[in-house]
């Protein structure tokens, strides 16, 4: 099917060494953790032999997951710029239009041939060439399955929207581009405290657009009312997109994740914190709270009340300290309902449902057959009493810890991404084990 080649072909760009306007990692800027792990993952690829001995597939490419704007792209170009590996690069929108998105039906039609294309193509490329292939997305969840096996876009890496240090370095990158009447750290400080929420993209637009408002106004030189003035448009833009959050939305994102931090900081059961963080994260999540993954195939009863306690800690939280609760709990309730749901109905953790064990459906919400409607019922109860229990506690646990909690709030609210030393500072040392945050 020529066609639909040629649309990869069109879609897909070859980097290498020798691409004209090389791009390296200085130029990408406020993303040192994503930087870090892309390189580790190119040093994989230079030395195929490991995988080869150890008789497993050699990873042909990576998935860059984060929000439109945050320099996949450029991160991309920048590590076969560094690298010397050559690099197919497949851009975010195009990769989204590709795989997901339009409409159903030709989804289904098109997409899957062009993506069968495509799947054909990384297979080919022997493992000898060496050709990686990477490509952006912010909805990994959406795409197909079969583009995440082994072999494929089998790894995945992060990248988040810059916090206030990382704007001031993407601002600092910028700012040498335009002349401005002040020395430029002056403004990479200011202006990177006024642009919450803002990805790279969007802080290269500002320097732009400030000069061409400097420009307009027919001046040499670019000022703080110029800039001023270009967030503004930009905000104006973005709201529209609904991508930046209000002051008030922020604060209790601050308040809401300072809950889930507080709480996990004093459960013993609970999975440490690595960082927490109200820089906004895409659609979903406003806030979002990062804790070293669990390693362990098997979970206790007491791990998982405390993981139930600690995701219930952003709603009260909200309660407890502003007195009022929003809608950003609806994620952390959807899971604390599917974690308990498989505690009554599945692991016989229950003591009325005792050690029955039902199949869960695949939305986790509902236990399939068989069990009478009575068995249903006496699930449902005990389901709802459980979350209430761990409810009740948590507001325990946070009124106890109310001052801190205003602090941490108060603290993620200056900073946007508070660390584990950060939280020791503010809450003393923790009174269990630190786990160490684990690498992969
Ligand atoms: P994505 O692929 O994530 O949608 P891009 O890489 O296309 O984002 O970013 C668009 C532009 O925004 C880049 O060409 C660059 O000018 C700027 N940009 C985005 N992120 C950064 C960053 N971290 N550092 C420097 N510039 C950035
Ligand atoms: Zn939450």
């Amino acid at each position: 099917n020529q066609g639909i080649f040629n649309i990869v072909k069109a879609h897909v760009t070859k980097m290498d060494k020798n691409s004209k306007n090389k791009v390296f990692f200085k130029d990408v800027a406020g993303c040192d953790e994503t930087k870090q792990e892309i390189m580790e993952f190119v040093h994989f690829l230079k030395n195929p032999k490991k995988y080869e001995e150890l008789g497993t597939k050699i990873p042909k490419g990576a998935l860059l997951v984060g929000p439109p704007g945050t320099g996949k792209t450029l991160l991309a170009k920048a590590t076969a710029g560094e690298s010397g590996v050559p690099f197919l690069l497949i851009s975010g929108s195009d990769f989204m239009e590709m795989f997901v998105g339009i409409g159903p039906a030709r989804v289904q039609m098109m997409n899957e041939s062009t993506l069968n294309q495509l799947l054909v193509e990384m297979d080919g490329f022997g493992t000898t060439s060496g050709v990686v292939v990477l490509a952006g997305t912010n909805k990994p969840d959406i795409l197909d399955k079969a583009l995440l096996r082994p072999g494929r876009f089998d790894r995945q890496i992060t990248i988040d929207k810059p916090d206030i240090k990382g704007r001031e370095q993407i601002f600092r990158i910028y700012l040498k581009k335009i002349k401005v009447d002040n020395d430029p750290s002056f403004y990479s400080e200011r202006l990177a405290a006024l642009t919450p929420g803002f990805t790279g993209a969007d802080i290269a637009n500002v320097c732009n657009e400030a000069a061409l408002i400097a420009a307009r106004s027919e001046e040499t030189q670019v000022t703080m009312q110029h800039f001023e003035a270009a967030i503004d448009r930009i905000i104006g833009g973005l709201e529209k997109k609904n991508k930046v959050i209000s002051k008030l939305e922020r604060r209790t994102v601050a308040y809401h994740d300072a809950g889930h931090a507080v709480t996990g900081w004093f459960l013993e059961h609970a999975e440490p914190l690595l960082k927490v963080t109200i820089v906004p994260h895409g659609t979903a999540a406003l806030g979002f709270a990062q804790y070293v993954p669990n390693e362990n195939l098997l979970m206790t009863k007491e791990q998982l009340f405390d993981m139930t306690c600690m995701t219930l800690g952003g709603r009260a939280s909200e309660e407890v300290l502003l007195g009022k609760i929003s809608t950003g709990a609806q994620n952390d309730l959807e899971k604390v309902t599917k974690m308990t749901y498989a505690q009554v109905a599945v692991y016989g953790f229950n003591d009325k449902v005792n050690l029955l064990s039902f199949p869960q459906r695949e939305d986790g919400f509902e236990m399939m057959k068989p069990y009478g409607n009575k068995t249903g019922a006496i699930i449902d109860t005990e389901v709802r009493e459980w979350i209430s229990k761990a409810y009740e506690g948590t507001v325990e646990l946070i009124k106890e810890h109310k001052d801190q909690m205003a602090q941490i709030a108060e603290l993620l609210l200056e900073k946007e991404v508070l660390h584990q030393d950060d939280l020791a500072q503010v809450l003393g040392e923790r009174p269990f084990k630190l786990t160490e945050p684990t690498n992969y």
